[in-house]
């Protein structure tokens, strides 16, 4: 007889199992159109259907839609549901339209005026009142450092842009869905409800990295009461899905700032404020700081961001390290796979971090003095695992260390071109697949064949991001 314990534990283990796989309510194909019709219904303009009959005369208008979505998305405008749009689509993300809406007058709305008021209608219920003023504060600060604009809170009577925390149907036509999904929307400025900003009372906010972050989430809905819409820069604050960036360290994108200055002017600051612009991936200078695979993809890191590329699907992504990593530093300069003990190590000037999938390892950073680096080593360049073995590029020269044994062997470092003849410049990023080392060295790659032990290939780098 089962004992109440084991019991327990079986119900337990039952309840932990079918977490992990949750039975299908429905099959996934329709599971799937109803994602799709969802999704363009609210940020494409897709009329709505009622019925199932309806959605079958309107096919060809999904697939349109879809197609401009992919598009906006910098995917491929196939028109068909593939797994990177439904992946997108379950992403949570801004209640505005893609294509602008939320307007109160046609055109291009903008304030006359350039002291805004705003005032705080209530607060949430997880994040203290003085926490959410000063988030609030700081989110308009980012627009104000780039502009002529000003914003000042009042209390006692109705301001331009009113904020509040709402739930669900809340009378303006644009429900909120509960946790995660849509996070808040925002109106384009004009009289009455236009410039307010509404957030789901039903996520938790937060002042961290934590879901989801109120000062990310203000900043980009102020965007939209100034007068913007979506942008398709995934760097771009106004970029309509969320993606946690650190706010202590914040800067708004060149794309945004050039996106404000449009409608309303410079800052009279005398030094012009810029902000940084997201890499692009078909540019011919671009050049990697570092690339690893990890559990089968190849991440391709460039300051903030890296490129996901999938080795099958050969689809490239761009995202934000931070999204991945949240307390991991941008700028990485090397990194490999250790795929005995399934990590990564990411490295930048002496310190290096172990990851295991989204986790950091405990007790990181560390430095690099743990391998066996001399004082002499300030920054490593690249590096790559193989065959129990990781190698370590500086400069010209490359060290090997005994992942086993976990030593720094003797006799290193050795000149690079003398082991991998054709390598002579200096290597940005260097990864491991099948039988090669790929160098990366600026514009340029490298692949050298290990068993033949030369050099077999050399072509564009970005090549590896799909670019011709
Ligand atoms: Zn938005
Ligand atoms: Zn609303």
């Amino acid at each position: 007889m089962l004992s109440l314990k084991m019991l327990t534990l079986l119900l337990l283990l039952h309840m932990q199992l079918s977490m992990a796989f949750p039975v299908p309510a429905e099959p996934p194909e329709e599971k799937n159109t109803k994602i799709v019709q969802n999704y363009l219904e609210k940020f494409y303009q897709l009329p709505r259907t009622q019925f199932k009959s309806e959605r079958k005369n309107s096919a060809s208008v999904v697939v349109e839609k879809l197609k401009v979505m992919q598009l906006f998305f910098g995917l491929n405008a196939t028109g068909k549901p593939d797994a990177e749009t439904l992946e997108i689509m379950q992403k949570p993300r801004c209640g505005v339209p893609d294509g602008g809406g939320f307007m109160v007058t046609p055109g291009n709305p903008k304030w006359k005026h350039m002291n805004v008021t705003y005032r705080i209608r209530n607060y949430p219920s997880d994040l203290a009142k003085a926490e959410v003023e000063k988030a609030i504060k700081k989110a308009f600060k980012v627009w104000s450092r780039v502009s002529p604009l000003s914003f000042t809170k009042i209390s006692e009577r109705k301001a331009d842009i009113e904020i509040s925390f709402l739930v669900r149907d809340h009378g303006d036509n644009s429900p909120f869905d509960g946790p995660n999904g849509i996070l808040a929307h925002a109106f384009q400025p004009g009289p009455g409800i236009g410039g307010d900003a509404h957030f789901d009372a039903e996520e938790k906010w937060t002042n961290t990295y934590e879901n989801y972050n109120l000062f990310l989430v203000a900043a980009h809905e102020f965007g939209h009461s100034l007068g913007l819409a979506h942008s398709s820069d995934p760097g771009a604050l106004m970029y309509p899905t969320y993606a946690y960036r650190d706010p202590n360290t914040y800067l708004l994108s060149q794309d945004d700032i050039n996106g404000i200055q449009a409608i309303y002017g410079s800052s009279s600051d005398p030094i012009q404020p810029t902000g940084p612009s997201t890499p692009i991936a078909c540019d011919p200078r671009l050049a990697f700081d570092a690339i690893t695979t990890l559990r089968g993809e190849i991440f391709f890191f460039k300051d903030k961001y890296f490129w996901r590329r999938h080795p099958q699907l050969r689809i490239v992504r761009l995202n934000f390290i931070s999204l991945f990593w949240p307390s991991l530093s941008n700028g990485i300069q090397a990194a490999y796979e250790d795929y005995d003990r399934d990590m990564i190590f990411l490295f930048k000037g002496r310190r290096y971090w172990a990851v295991s999938g989204y986790t950091i390892q405990q007790g990181y950073p560390r430095d690099i003095s743990n391998y066996g680096f001399p004082r002499s080593v300030q920054a490593i360049d690249a590096a790559v695992s193989y065959s129990g073995k990781t190698y370590f590029f500086v400069n010209d020269q490359f060290w090997r260390y005994d992942n086993q044994r976990q030593f720094m062997e003797p006799g290193y470092p050795k000149s690079i071109a003398s082991t991998f003849q054709g390598i002579q410049s200096r290597v940005d990023a260097v990864f491991h697949q099948d039988h090669f080392f790929l160098f990366f060295s600026g514009p340029i790659y490298y692949a050298f064949n290990l068993n033949a032990r030369r050099v077999t290939r050399i072509d564009r780098s970005n090549k590896w991001l799909n670019c011709r």
